[in-house]
């Protein structure tokens, strides 16, 4: 039977559905997550349908998170989307329900759950639950629409991002038909605080570039505290470094209170996953996450982004 079809199956089946998604959640992770909560509501107004975890402050204006008891979870499917591999997924009870799903778009590095659809060839978790609601005859709510087309401009960089295909803009023109406030979610993604701004200043100011466009900028605990910035701002100012034309490829590295660092990784051409993997992290080929946890490692790093261009096959 078909991966979609066997879903659809799996969420008629159970009366309770709880969706997770990855710690840290950018808007794909978020609109991934409610849009498929709100879109089940919507079509199975019996079932109680409940998304866990952290409610990340900058994305409040998006949604909110449930707060749901550990009882939940007996006789639960548990779906879980956006998140690669289970280190990541935020609220380790996941693994508490009678059966688990899981819907992402990232490598398949870590093939966890009962059932699987991984689509890599999706510009995001979001298309695909839009997919799945357009192809099921599943028909969305503004707000929903509004979650699902979030999580698409957040991870394609509005369209920009090599990731977005054709069937990216026919799902994201169907969800543009739904009336939610489109001018409003635009601006709202559109726009940062000056703090934010601030920021972007230093790490234009302080990049470091290699004659191969390898770039890097370490942020500190003290800059961000400093400015009132948290390590959750610095999604605002990931693309930045790949605004100039001669950076090929760059690492942000962002100082943690526990004093190890996280890594952004980015790249125009060169796949750094395997980078990241090598270094507690993982990601899309183009853009990945890590962690470094020394100054050392920092440099390590960087040292490899920069033999991964020198030695690039033309
Ligand atoms: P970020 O820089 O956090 O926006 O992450 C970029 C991409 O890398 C996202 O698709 C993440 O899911 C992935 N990623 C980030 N951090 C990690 C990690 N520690 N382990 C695995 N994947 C990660």
């Amino acid at each position: 039977m078909d991966l979609q079809l066997q879903i659809l199956h799996k969420i008629k089946e159970y009366d309770t559905i709880i969706i997770h998604r990855h710690m840290r959640p950018d808007p794909d992770a978020l609109g991934s997550q409610m849009g498929l909560k709100h879109l089940l509501q919507r079509h199975f107004p019996q079932k109680t349908i409940l998304a866990p975890g952290y409610d990340e402050p900058s994305l409040t204006w998006l949604a909110h998170m449930d707060t749901v008891e550990d009882s939940n979870y007996e006789g639960a499917l548990v779906i879980v989307c956006d998140t690669a591999n289970t280190a990541r997924i935020d609220d380790k009870r996941y693994e508490k329900g009678d059966f688990l799903i899981k819907i992402d778009h990232h490598p398949n590095d870590d093939a966890y759950g009962d059932l699987l659809w991984v689509d890599t060839n999706a510009s995001s978790t979001s298309e695909m639950i839009a997919h799945f609601a357009f192809t099921h005859d599943l028909d969305l709510d503004d707000y929903t629409a509004k979650l699902l087309y979030a999580g698409i401009i957040g991870d394609t960089g509005r369209f920009l991002y090599p990731a977005t295909t054709a069937k990216t803009l026919e799902i994201a023109s169907k969800l543009r038909n739904y009336p939610f406030d489109f001018a409003g979610l635009a601006r709202k993604m559109d726009s940062f605080s000056f703090p934010i701004a601030k920021l972007q200043g230093y790490v234009y100011d302080h990049l470091e570039m290699d004659e191969n466009g390898v770039a890097r900028v370490i942020l500190t605990q003290e800059l961000l505290k400093e400015n009132g910035l948290t390590d959750a701002d610095t999604a605002a100012i990931v693309s930045a470094p790949g605004k100039i034309d001669q950076v090929e490829l760059w690492g942000i590295f962002v100082e943690q209170e526990s004093a190890h660092y996280r890594v952004r990784l980015r790249s125009k051409f060169v796949p750094i996953n395997e980078v990241a993997k090598k270094h507690d992290g993982g990601g899309h080929p183009l853009a990945s996450g890590a962690n470094a946890y020394s100054k050392e490692e920092v440099d390590q790093i960087y040292q490899e982004l920069q033999y991964l261009v020198k030695n690039k096959e033309n």
